[in-house]
């Protein structure tokens, strides 16, 4: 058995690209591009750095995301038991063409990505972004695109599932349409993180 290793390119410049702790974000040292690397070899990928709005004196980390967009659209939905529709008790429905964020980043604990994840795709933010890493570190993305579907797939269903009375049944489909990487501000605190943007402002 033998294998080809091809030498990994930079896309927009063509200089040769080192991948370094499995950071599945590729920079190209000779102009300073990202690149995704998936299935062995670079493919283009569409990125955007968050303006942190948030200052405090702790280590400054640029947090890969997942922005998954998707439709979501319910057939069919049976509750039993409390049975209070969202339109109720004002909770946001979770339908339609919406963005999913998904932490894509395995050095963040679960505990702070799971809570993050689902803040902002119920929040659907806006935001300010910045054209380089300001006076931080860019974080290792770990989690390849596929994974992040499925993902935001699962924040829906927990989210549904969170519904008062007992879900029954749920028919639906989820289309994701398309991904992009989104690097949203973080501090690191000596015994957690806090996220650099409040509100989305
Ligand atoms: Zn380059």
């Amino acid at each position: 058995m033998s294998i080809v290793l091809q030498p990994l390119k930079c896309l927009a410049c063509g200089a040769p690209l080192k991948s370094k702790e499995r950071d599945l974000m590729l920079i190209c040292e000779h102009c300073g591009s990202l690149s995704l690397f998936a299935d062995g070899k670079t493919s283009p990928v569409e990125f955007a750095i968050v303006k942190p709005t948030v200052e405090e004196k702790d280590p400054l980390w640029y947090v890969p995301f997942w922005v998954v967009n998707a439709d979501v659209i319910v057939h069919r939905e049976k509750i039993s038991g409390g049975g209070i529709s969202r339109a109720v008790t004002g909770q946001k429905q979770m339908r339609g063409t919406r963005d999913f964020y998904i932490c894509a980043a395995d050095a963040v604990p679960e505990e702070y990505a799971r809570v993050w994840n689902m803040e902002l795709t119920i929040n659907q933010p806006e935001f300010t972004t910045i054209p380089e890493f300001k006076n931080g570190s860019r974080m290792v993305m770990t989690m390849e695109k596929d994974t992040a579907g499925n993902n935001a797939e699962f924040i829906f269903l927990r989210y549904e599932a969170e519904i008062p009375g007992t879900l029954q049944e749920l028919d639906y489909d989820f289309i994701v349409k398309s991904a992009k990487v989104l690097y949203l501000p973080a501090y690191k605190k000596p015994t957690s993180y806090m996220l650099g943007v409040l509100n989305g402002k």
